[in-house]
């Protein structure tokens, strides 16, 4: 952003060769050729105002003239390129009143007799104007709201650094937009949030927007089949943009769960500005009127509702609001300075011409950046709901569910070559008698006590859960024969130690123990019933001993 605000501010820095010049504007009456208003008797009627800052003229069915001669007197001798950065969407011609042939250059055609510029009209001046030569420039009808223009008098090679210094700057900001409206809608696709290809639509809308009012869409991008009907697209690309808009910032700031009201008002945008796009496709001139009319003040209301909704979640917590809005005020500061320019106020910043471009591509990182944090806050909110899920509440160990996970993702990647492993049965001994003596209580906290015991005897890697009543199991990693035995060992003499009275004839609570070594391609059913019968062989052969399980052939043969 800050490299972004660099370049603007490089931009706007008026160019030390510049050629002051004196201008004035006459409304376009139907018929008129540049011959008539190059008569003597025309220069009074003109009304003057300053090129180097936006000069605006009103609206005019028949387009707009402006004359202008060297502030100076004289016209440098230099080849000259006369400018009109960020022009209205439209065409523009020059008349020289030497007779040289004119030029003409619009937003989406190619230019004629002229030089192709980027973000602006531009007309090369190859011969100086004979001493009193007069410029007349023609601004054709333009179909849009027209904010006013400035026109600059330059040396060719300053006009070049600046058409592609505008082109490099340009191309990052949409290239910006572009990428991350990608990224979203892929994100989008993956996840299946809606909210994603919202925000994507939304950028692409805006983005395309940009593109047709500044010219991108046809230099250098060469969108040919916009170029018939540029304010048609560049209506539906604001339609579509705005309705993405307002989905995207209910979705996102989760308004819903803030105020249903302003949820519904924010809403009504969407249908104003369908309504709008419906209107002006009527072909009647009263309906084109309509839509020129309502259109800004449909937008600034909106655009108060979208700052209020966004305000207001962020008052009542919503985090992503916060980011909505570190995000998307800039933008709307630059567009708001805009409209304010288009009143005659501000006239001087130069650079607002570019700071919707820049804003736009802070915006969609800036977004960007928020709608990763809500991926991360869903992801989180599924790891904790899984966590939950997959815990024993008594005894805090995983229970079967989440144990079972764990064995099938392990065996998957034993299947890929791993270092063997064993699973372990735990049964508690007559632990009914323990419950019938001391009560039920008594019985949870000797379940807790086993449990505890069982993780501190057991090694870093392997895995305890408690597979349902008095019944807990472990996955030992990386165990043969050996290990798994003296760990079952260690077990055993373990909760013996703990010394739990199991009952009132001075009996101690102890624990069978059943062990499975994984054969190759064994799945979780067969592994985990074999320590189960393993375990039951312990308590068939008297209880508080560890047996191991037979290898499954063996199982087999002896079946
Ligand atoms: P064996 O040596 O054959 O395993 O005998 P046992 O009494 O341990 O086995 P049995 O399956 O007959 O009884 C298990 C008992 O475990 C029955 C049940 O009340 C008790 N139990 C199961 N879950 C809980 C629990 O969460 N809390 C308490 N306090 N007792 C439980
Ligand atoms: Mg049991
Ligand atoms: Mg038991």
């Amino acid at each position: 952003m800050l490299a972004l605000l660099a370049c603007l501010a490089a931009f706007a820095a008026a160019g030390a060769a510049e050629v002051p010049l004196r201008a004035g504007w006459l409304a376009a009456q139907p018929g008129q050729t540049a011959a008539d208003v190059f008569r003597p008797e025309a220069a009074d009627r003109f009304q003057r105002f300053d090129p180097a800052t936006l000069g605006s003229f009103p609206r005019n069915p028949d387009g707009v003239w402006v004359r202008l001669t060297p502030a100076l007197g004289i016209w440098p001798q230099e080849p000259m390129v006369l400018e009109v950065p960020a022009p209205p969407l439209g065409a523009a011609r020059l008349y020289r009143s030497d007779g040289e042939a004119p030029q003409r250059t619009g937003t989406a055609g190619a230019a004629v007799g002229g030089l192709q510029g980027h973000g602006r009209f531009a007309f090369r001046l190859t011969r100086p104007l004979p001493p009193g030569g007069v410029l007349l420039l023609y601004f054709e009808p333009y179909p849009t709201a027209f904010n006013g223009v400035r026109i600059h008098l330059r040396p060719l090679e300053e006009f070049f650094v600046r058409d592609t210094g505008w082109l490099a700057f340009a191309s990052v900001c949409f290239a910006t937009m572009a990428t991350m409206a990608l990224v979203a809608l892929v994100f989008g696709l993956v996840l299946g949030d809606a909210t994603f290809h919202f925000y994507s639509g939304y950028l692409l809308g805006y983005a395309l927007l940009l593109a047709i009012q500044t010219g991108f869409a046809f230099h250098p991008l060469g969108l040919g089949f916009i170029a018939p009907a540029p304010s048609a697209w560049g209506r539906t690309a604001l339609t579509v943009s705005t309705i993405c808009f307002v989905q995207f910032l209910s979705r996102f700031t989760r308004l819903e769960q803030y105020s249903a009201l302003l949820r519904r008002l924010i809403g009504l945008l969407s249908w104003a500005m369908s309504g709008l796009l419906a209107l002006s496709l009527v072909p009647a001139e009263a309906a084109h009127a309509a839509t020129r009319a309502l259109i800004n003040p449909v937008l600034l209301a909106g655009s108060v509702l979208a700052l209020v909704c966004s305000v207001y979640a962020a008052y009542r917590g919503s985090r992503y609001a916060v980011y909505f809005l570190a995000g998307w005020t800039p933008l709307l500061g630059v567009t708001a300075l805009g409209s304010a320019q288009a009143l005659g106020v501000l006239s001087d910043w130069v650079w607002l011409d570019d700071g919707n471009l820049a804003a736009g591509a802070y915006e969609s990182v800036a977004l960007s950046i928020g709608l990763a944090a809500r991926i991360l806050t869903v992801r989180r909110e599924r790891d904790r709901a899984t966590a939950v899920a997959d815990r024993d509440s008594l005894t805090g160990v995983l229970n079967r569910r989440g144990w079972t996970a764990r064995l099938e993702e392990l065996l998957r990647s034993e299947s890929r070559g791993g270092r063997g492993l064993a699973v372990m049965f735990v049964d508690i001994d007559h632990f009914k008698s323990l419950n019938d003596c001391f009560g039920h209580d008594e019985g949870d906290l000797a379940l807790k006590k086993v449990a505890a015991c069982l993780a501190r005897h057991l090694r870093p890697g392997d895995i305890l859960g408690r597979y349902g009543g008095e019944e807990f199991v472990a996955i030992l990693p990386g165990s043969g024969d050996e290990q798994a035995l003296a760990v079952g060992e260690r077990v055993r003499a373990a909760v013996e130690d703990l010394a739990i009275a199991n009952d009132t004839a001075g009996g101690k609570l102890t624990a069978s123990v059943g062990i499975a070594i994984r054969q190759a391609g064994e799945g979780v059913a067969t592994l985990t019933g074999r320590a189960d019968h393993a375990m039951y062989a312990a308590k068939r052969a008297g209880r508080n001993r560890v047996v191991l399980a037979p290898a499954p052939e063996r199982i087999a043969v002896v079946a």
